[in-house]
């Protein structure tokens, strides 16, 4: 694993197993680093209580989704349990042609199609201090359906075994370090 220092006006991955706490540290990289730029993704899975639409996520439905594809207006997609997740490519290309940083918060399917496309990407994994602790969040949350939750474990288990394929990982047991990390890989 060899960190490649990306130079501003790159790109940067966050990904790693659901319930690790991606999501946790994007909202302190928005908070504590506004020069960073973090994309929002479009999905067709309905928001969870506190999301917010335009914020969180772009939330579409099914049809719309297969127009985005059909359209070339995604720079990368997968499915996740169930659902469709992607990442519109416009204000990626945008961002990036203006030099400043962009973070993407994607799943491991995403990552890889990423890092075939553009090979400067740095890619970052984040990682719960243990797997208990990972078991402990995904069955904790109360949002999801159960079926939901052994689908995200059973997913969890293989992003895991994927650690190796990234330049940089961090271990999340603690958001503001993780984020003042994360955000010293990217500025
Ligand atoms: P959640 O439903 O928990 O918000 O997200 C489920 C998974 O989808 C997470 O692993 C998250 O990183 C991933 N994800 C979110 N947005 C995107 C995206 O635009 N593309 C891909 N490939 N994965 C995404």
């Amino acid at each position: 694993m060899s960190a490649a220092r990306p130079t501003p006006g790159r790109l940067t991955v966050l990904s790693g197993p659901s319930g690790v706490g991606k999501g946790t540290v994007i909202e302190a990289i928005r908070r504590k680093y506004p020069e960073i730029w973090v994309s929002v993704s479009v999905t067709t899975r309905s928001a969870r209580r506190g999301e917010i639409p335009g914020q969180t996520y772009h939330f579409i439905d099914g049809l719309d989704f297969d127009d985005l594809i059909a359209r070339g207006e995604l720079l990368e997609w997968a499915a996740y349990t169930g659902r469709r997740y992607g990442t519109p490519r416009v204000p990626v290309e945008e961002m990036l042609a203006s030099g400043r940083p962009a973070l993407l918060e994607i799943d491991l399917d995403g990552a890889r199609q990423i890092r075939h496309e553009l090979r400067d990407t740095q890619l970052v994994f984040l990682a719960p201090p243990t797997w208990e602790e990972l078991v402990r969040r995904l069955t904790g949350r109360g949002s999801d359906s159960d079926e939901q939750v052994a689908k995200r474990l059973a997913r969890a288990r293989d992003e895991m075994d994927a650690a190796a394929e990234f330049d940089v990982v961090l271990v999340n047991d603690d958001v503001d370090r993780v984020a003042d990390e994360l955000a010293k890989l990217i500025l």
